[in-house]
């Protein structure tokens, strides 16, 4: 059966990568709805890894991205000890089985990719719904789906994506409370800031103070991320996250960290949250719902993977939806593509989250699985 209605919930990566990919593979003949509560994401930045850039490549949207800042290759996973020497050891990973000038790795402010996948699904052809106007019910059937939105009126689909974030409310419709985020036992403090000035490798500083990885998002601009182990899921506010930071950057005698102790101040733009995970154990769809990205399978940041494997889930659903076959089984072929890479992702950091609460980070289980879980998912996807 052909599908020719589509409901993407959820507009960040996941979604909008479905979105764009099913009106290119369609050209345009799939018509595709995205709904979405609010479209200003966090002003922090993310590592696109491994094959992300392939996906920004099938999405259009690379070579405006890379023009905002382009970190290539893996220079993140550089280690440097207290006094800002290299650390015997690099996460780097292998390089690419294609090719070693493939390009693994952008560091993106995350505002900038909203914008410009934002604007190249309007471009496709989705419709973005009116800001807030969400799915309130489903009644999912082996031929359509019945939505009921929050304003009261009613469309039938073809099928529905849920591509709404961790909390998804569509796998709740789905699947029911069987799957629920689970705190992950640590903490991450994150701060944006203008980096004019401070003379710090991006990469991974450690001091026996706390672990940092430091990256520059676009030019003129630094994010820190700072993970570190907590009993239970409270979050930091402002001025306790900073105060976090500014204990673990008084661990380091490099002069660049304590240039950045310096410019923290009430004003920064600091912001904490907590690690949670979330893994459905089963096929990621019902009838005609699919659920994908962080709906799906979500984790901690310390392989850096979660929002590269959402953007792989649209791209990869996106061309199997627009192929041939029945419905039911184009799911089957896209959960089946990306079921092993996503739980390795969930898996592997959740070990690394375990090793870092345990001080043992940099040690060498912590260095095999990081460099095998590179290996794996620099593969294509
Ligand atoms: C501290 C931290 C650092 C991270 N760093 C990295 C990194 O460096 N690299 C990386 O690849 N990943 C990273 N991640 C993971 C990454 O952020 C997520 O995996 C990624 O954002 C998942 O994308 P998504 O589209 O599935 O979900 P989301 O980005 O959560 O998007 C879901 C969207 O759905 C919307 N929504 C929610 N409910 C509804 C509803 N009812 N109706 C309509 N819309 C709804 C939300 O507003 C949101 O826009 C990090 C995560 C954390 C916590």
């Amino acid at each position: 059966m052909t599908i020719a209605r589509v409901l993407v919930v959820g507009g960040g990566l996941a979604g909008m990568a479905t979105a764009i990919g099913m009106r290119h593979g369609s050209s345009g003949a799939v018509s595709v709805d995205v709904a979405e509560v609010s479209y200003e994401p966090n002003g922090t930045a993310m590592g696109m890894f491994h094959r992300a850039a392939d996906a920004l490549r099938e999405l259009g949207v690379y070579e405006e991205l890379a023009e905002i800042n382009a970190e290539a290759y893996a220079s993140y996973m550089r280690l440097y000890g207290p006094d800002g020497g290299a650390l015997p050891g690099s996460f780097a990973g292998p390089a690419a089985a294609d090719g070693p000038d493939t390009v693994i790795g952008l560091v993106v402010y995350r505002p900038d990719l909203a914008r410009v996948l934002g604007n190249a699904a309007e471009k496709a052809g989705a419709r973005l719904l009116p800001v807030g106007l969400t799915v309130a019910g489903l009644a999912n059937t082996p031929s359509g789906v019945d939505v009921a939105f929050t304003d009261g009126s009613r469309q039938r689909y073809d099928l529905v994506v849920g591509a709404d974030g961790i909390r998804s409310f569509v796998r709740r419709q789905v699947f029911g409370d069987r799957y629920q985020p689970r705190f992950a036992g640590e903490l991450s403090v994150r701060w944006v800031m203008e980096s004019e000035g401070i003379d710090l490798a991006p990469g991974i500083h450690i001091a026996p103070s706390g672990t940092f990885l430091h990256t520059r998002p676009k030019t003129g601009m630094g994010y820190i991320n700072c993970t570190f182990p907590a009993p239970e899921k409270k979050t930091l506010d402002r001025d306790r996250a900073r105060a976090h930071l500014e204990g673990v950057f008084a661990g380091f005698a490099h002069p660049a960290v304590a240039g950045l102790r310096g410019r923290l101040g009430p004003d920064s733009d600091v912001v904490c949250k907590a690690f949670e995970s979330v893994w459905i154990d089963e096929p990621w769809y019902r009838d005609r719902v699919v659920v994908i990205g962080d709906a799906a399978h979500a984790t901690s940041a310390h392989l850096g993977s979660g929002g590269a494997m959402a953007l792989e889930d649209g791209v990869v659903l996106a061309a199997e939806l627009t192929g041939t076959g029945p419905v039911e089984e184009r799911l089957d072929r896209f959960y089946r593509r990306r079921r092993d890479r996503a739980e390795l992702v969930v898996r592997t950091s959740l070990r690394l989250l375990e090793l870092e609460s345990a001080g043992q980070w940099a040690g060498p289980e912590g260095a095999r699985l990081t460099n095998e879980a590179l290996g794996r998912l620099i593969q294509p996807y």
